[in-house]
C-alpha cells in the first residue's frame, strides 16, 4: 500500500508557513480570476467560494490519483447506486480531511476573514430525507477513507428537501434551492451523456434479445463531485445526473406562437431531476417518481456497462470488476436493466446474462413496513417500460418454475415478483431480492426480522442469501470535526492517531470514574450547550439553561418513531411539576426538530403539538426553570452536527421492531449522549457494547408488539390501567393546549383510542418510569458521566468504516484497508 500513502502526502507536502502563503494567494487567484472579484469588494459568499475552490484544486490532485491508479490496476470497484445522498456541508469536512483545517483558518485569517462564519453560508445540500441519505454520504467518505474504490450514482436534484419553517406552531414549506448560486465544487461532464428511454413497443414474444423503440428519450448528464477520505489518501466519485431535453425547443411551435408548446419537452425531461420526493417511507404513488427512479439507474447501468466494456473489452467478467449495490428498492430496476443491457445490446443468452446479474448486483434491505415497501402497478411499468416488464416477467417465470420444480409445495403466490392481489403490481423488493447475491439488513434485529417476516418465504429458497451489516456513521464528520472540544480530548487521552483509527478510543473507558475527567467533559458539554442556547434563543426565542439536562429528539417525524409519546409523556411532566412544585425536579430542556412529509397530516399534527405545549409550558411561571421545550426549525445535516454534542439524552423511542437500525443513535451515543430507548435497531446493539447499565431501556420487545398487534387489547383498558394517561389526553383533546381551537388535536387523540399501532399507550408507562429513571441517574453527576464515557468509549464499533469493511469482505469481495493501514 505504499503508493497510497505517496498520495496521502501529496495533499500536505510543503512546510506549515509555506503552505498558508500558499492557501493565500490560491484564494486570491480564484477570487480574481475566477470569480472577478477584487479582495476589497469581496462579500463573504466569495470567499466562501474562493475557499472552496482553492480546497477543491487539493481534492482533485487526490482524486486524479485515486482514478488513476484504480485504472492501471484494474482494481474491483463499487457502484452505490442511491435514490438519496444527504451530503450537508462540504468545505469543512474536506479541509479536515485533507490536513488543511490549520493552514486555510490562518489564510483567511489573515486575508481579513474568519473561517468558521463563512463556512456557515455553504448551502447544506439536502438531496435526501433522512437516515437512508445520509447512510449513503457517510459510506462515500468512508470508502474513500479506507481506499475502496467507488462511484457513488444518485440523481443531481434542483431542489433537495423543502426547508421548513414554524409559523403559529405549523410547520411550512419552502422549496430548497442549493443550485441557485451554483455548486462550486462538481464538475459537468458532457461526454458521460446517456439517452434514456420510456413508452414505446416490443415485439410480444419471440428470442430472449428484442429491439425496444422508445417513444420518449431524454439525456441524463453527469456531474461529479470528488469526496475526499481521512488524511487526503484516497477520494471516491459522486455521480449525479441532471435530465436534460434531447430537442430542448421546438421552433415549429415556437413559431406559430405557442410559446408553452415550444418548451413542452423539455419541461417534462427537465422535471426527472426538478424536485427530491419529500418522503422516504411510503412510496409516492406517481409516474414521475418511477420516472426518476429508472433515470437514474439506467444512466449509472449504462455508464458503468460502457467504462468496463471500455476497459476490459468483454462483460463476461464484470463480476469480478464491478459491484452493484442497490440502497433500498429506489434502483431495483437495475436487475431489469443490466438484463437488458447484456441481452438485447451486448447479445448475451439469457442464462449467462442472469448469472452476470446475479452475480454482480447486491441489495440493502432498509424497512419492513407494509406500507413502505415499494411496488409499482404492472400497467403503469408496462407503458413506460416495456421492455422491463418483458423481463421482470421472464424473470419471474423461470424463477417460479425452478421453485416448483425443487419443492412443489412452495408458495408461489407470495414468492412472485407480482402481487396478484392487489390489482397486481411489481414487487421491488423482490425483484432486488430474486436479483441479487446478497441481501443484507442493517441491523442484527432488523437482518433477523427479514427472515422471519417479509423475506420468509425468500429466505426459505435461499437460505444463504440474507446477510447483516449493522450501519455506520463517519467519525469524521460526527465527532472529530462536529466536536471539536470532545476530540480535542480524546486525542489528550488516546494519542494524536485517534482519527486514525477509531478504535482506540476504547482506551477513554479507563477514566469512566475519573472526577476531574469528568469537569473537563463537563465544561466540554457546557460550551456545546452555550453553542445551542444561543440558536434556540434565536430561533424559537426561548432562553434556556446550560445546566438543565437537554434531553434530544431530532429525526424525521413520524408516528413509529414516536415523538407522540415523547410529547405526551412531557404534558404528564408538566402536570406532575404542577402538583408538587416544591419538589426538586431536575430541570430539563426538551429539544425537538424534524421534518414532516408535506402530505403526513398526523406527522404535521404531532409539530403543531409540541409547538402548542412549547407555548404552555414555556410560559408557565409555576414551572419556569424545571421544563422548557423547543421546536428547533428546518433540521438537516448542519442543524444535526450542532445539537448532537450539547446533547445529554438522546431519545430512541420507535415502537420495537419498526426502526430497521438508526443512525442517529450512534452518533449521540459516540458523543457521550445516554440513550432512553426501546430494544429496537441498533439499540439492541449500542447496549450490548457500552453496558446494560449505561443505557436506559424500557417498553415493549419486537416480539411483544408482534403479538400485541395481532391480539390488540382496546385502549380504553390500557389507558384505565396507566396512572396520568387519561388526564393528558383528555387536556390534549379538549383543547388544553390549542384554546384558540379546542378540536385541533380530537382527531390525534381520537386515532389512539381507536387504534394503538404504534403502542403509544401500551408503552407510556414503561417511559414515564424510564425518565424518572433518568431523573435519579442525572441527580448523580458521577454515575451519568461513568456512562457518558462509557459510551463514547465503547462506540467506535459503530463507525461507516467498520461497516464498510463487512460490506467490502462479505459482500463486494473488494480489498478494503482500515484508514491506518497505508
Ligand atoms: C443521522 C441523520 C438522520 C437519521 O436519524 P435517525 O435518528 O436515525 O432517524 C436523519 N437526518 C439527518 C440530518 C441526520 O444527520
Amino acid at each position: 500500500m505504499n503508493d497510497l500513502s505517496d498520495k496521502r502526502t501529496a495533499a500536505v507536502h510543503f512546510e506549515p508557513d509555506d503552505q498558508v502563503d500558499r492557501l493565500k494567494s490560491e484564494i486570491l487567484r480564484k477570487l480574481t480570476y475566477s470569480l472577478g472579484k477584487a479582495p476589497a469588494a469581496a462579500q463573504a459568499h466569495d470567499w466562501l467560494t474562493a475557499g472552496i475552490l482553492a480546497t477543491r484544486d487539493h481534492a482533485i490532485d487526490v482524486w486524479q490519483a485515486s482514478t488513476r491508479e484504480s485504472y492501471a490496476t484494474g482494481r474491483k470497484r463499487v457502484y452505490y447506486l442511491s435514490l438519496e445522498f444527504l451530503i450537508g456541508r462540504s468545505l469543512a469536512d474536506t479541509l479536515n480531511n485533507l490536513g488543511m483545517t490549520e493552514p486555510m483558518t490562518r489564510a483567511m485569517r489573515e486575508l481579513g476573514v474568519d473561517l468558521p462564519d463563512i463556512e456557515t453560508i455553504e448551502p447544506d445540500a439536502a438531496l435526501g430525507n433522512g437516515g437512508l441519505g445520509r447512510l449513503a454520504a457517510c459510506y462515500m467518505e468512508a470508502m474513500a477513507s479506507t481506499g475502496v474504490p467507488a462511484l457513488g450514482y444518485g440523481i443531481r436534484y434542483d431542489h433537495g428537501l423543502f426547508k421548513q419553517g414554524i409559523e403559529n406552531g405549523r410547520q411550512i414549506e419552502r422549496p430548497e434551492d442549493w443550485l441557485s448560486f451554483r455548486n462550486p465544487w462538481e464538475f459537468e461532464r458532457r461526454e458521460a451523456s446517456y439517452r434514456i428511454g420510456f413508452g414505446g413497443s416490443v415485439p410480444a414474444s419471440g428470442p430472449d434479445q428484442v429491439i425496444w423503440t422508445p417513444e420518449e428519450t431524454v439525456f441524463a448528464v453527469a456531474y461529479d463531485t470528488p469526496v475526499v477520505g481521512w488524511r487526503g489518501r484516497d477520494s471516491t466519485t459522486l455521480r449525479l445526473w441532471r435530465a436534460r431535453a434531447m430537442h430542448p425547443l421546438s421552433l415549429d411551435a415556437f413559431n406559430k406562437g405557442d410559446l408553452v408548446g415550444a418548451v413542452a419537452e423539455r419541461n417534462r425531461a427537465e422535471a426527472i431531476s426538478n424536485v427530491l420526493y419529500p418522503n422516504d417511507s411510503t412510496p409516492a404513488g406517481q409516474e414521475l417518481r418511477l420516472r426518476q427512479e429508472f433515470f437514474f439507474t439506467s444512466a449509472s447501468l449504462q455508464d458503468l456497462v460502457h467504462r468496463h466494456h471500455r476497459q476490459f473489452g468483454s462483460l463476461e467478467n464484470l463480476p469480478e470488476k464491478a459491484a452493484i449495490q442497490l440502497n433500498d428498492t429506489h434502483p431495483s430496476l437495475a436487475v431489469a436493466e443490466l438484463m437488458r443491457l447484456l441481452l438485447d445490446e451486448h447479445k448475451f443468452n439469457w442464462e449467462k446474462a442472469w448469472e452476470i446479474t446475479n452475480a454482480t448486483i447486491s441489495y440493502t434491505n432498509h424497512t419492513l413496513l407494509p406500507e413502505a415497501l415499494e411496488t409499482w402497478p404492472v400497467a403503469l411499468v408496462e407503458r413506460l417500460l416495456p421492455r422491463h416488464m418483458q423481463i421482470i416477467f421472464g424473470i419471474n417465470a423461470r424463477f417460479l418454475d425452478a421453485v416448483r420444480r425443487r419443492s412443489p409445495d412452495a408458495d408461489l403466490a407470495s414468492l412472485s415478483l407480482i402481487d396478484e392481489h392487489h390489482g397486481r403490481r411489481v414487487r421491488m423488493a423482490h425483484l432486488a431480492f430474486v436479483g441479487s447475491h446478497t441481501v443484507n439488513g442493517v441491523s442484527a434485529l432488523h437482518s433477523n426480522l427479514m427472515k422471519e417476516t417479509v423475506f420468509a418465504q425468500l429466505h426459505r429458497t435461499f437460505p444463504e442469501r440474507i446477510t447483516n451489516v449493522t450501519n455506520g456513521i463517519t467519525p469524521r464528520r460526527w465527532l472529530l470535526n462536529a466536536n471539536p472540544g470532545l476530540s480535542r480530548l480524546l486525542q489528550d487521552i488516546c494519542g494524536d492517531r485517534l482519527a486514525d483509527d477509531i478504535g482506540l478510543i476504547r482506551q477513554f473507558g479507563a477514566h469512566a470514574d475519573d472526577g476531574a475527567m469528568h469537569e473537563r467533559l463537563a465544561a466540554i458539554r457546557r460550551d456545546n450547550k452555550l453553542r445551542l442556547a444561543k440558536i434556540i434563543k434565536q430561533d424559537c426565542g426561548v432562553v434556556v439553561d446550560p445546566q438543565a439536562l437537554f434531553d434530544v429528539q431530532i429525526k424525521r417525524i413520524h408516528e413509529y418513531k414516536r415523538q407522540l409519546l415523547n410529547i405526551l409523556e412531557t404534558i404528564a411532566l408538566y402536570n406532575a411539576i404542577r402538583a408538587e412544585p416544591y419538589r426538586d425536579w431536575p430541570p430539563r430542556v426538551k429539544v425537538f426538530a424534524g421534518k414532516a412529509a408535506s402530505n403526513y397530516t398526523t406527522a404535521k399534527s404531532i409539530i403543531n403539538l409540541i409547538n402548542d405545549v412549547a407555548a404552555v409550558v414555556n410560559n408557565d411561571i409555576t414551572t419556569r426553570d424545571r421544563l422548557k421545550v423547543v421546536f428547533l426549525p428546518n433540521y438537516n445535516v448542519s442543524l444535526a452536527e450542532l445539537i448532537i454534542p450539547a446533547a445529554d439524552l438522546s431519545e430512541q423511542i420507535s415502537t420495537a421492531g419498526m426502526e430497521a437500525s438508526g443512525t442517529g443513535n450512534m452518533k449521540f451515543a459516540l458523543n457521550g449522549a445516554v440513550t432512553i430507548g426501546t430494544l429496537d435497531g441498533a439499540n439492541i446493539e449500542i447496549g450490548e457494547r457500552v453496558g446494560a447499565d449505561n443505557i436506559v431501556i424500557f417498553g415493549m420487545t419486537a416480539d411483544e408488539v408482534e403479538i400485541a398487534k395481532r391480539n390488540p387489547r382496546p385502549s380504553a383498558e390500557i389507558i384505565r390501567a396507566t396512572p396520568h394517561l387519561e388526564g393528558v389526553l383528555d387536556a390534549v383533546a379538549g383543547g388544553a393546549y390549542s384554546p384558540g381551537e379546542r378540536d385541533r388535536y380530537a382527531d390525534l387523540v381520537e386515532g389512539l383510542r381507536l387504534n394503538d399501532w404504534f403502542m403509544v399507550l401500551r408503552d407510556f408507562e414503561s417511559y414515564h418510569q424510564a425518565q424518572r429513571r433518568v431523573d435519579a441517574l442525572w441527580a448523580d453527576p458521577a454515575r451519568w458521566w461513568h456512562m457518558s464515557v462509557a459510551n463514547t468509549a465503547h462506540c467506535a464499533w459503530f463507525s461507516a468504516d467498520r461497516a464498510i469493511g463487512e460490506y467490502a469482505e462479505r459482500i463486494w469481495h473488494v480489498p478494503f484497508g482500515q484508514p491506518t493501514q497505508a
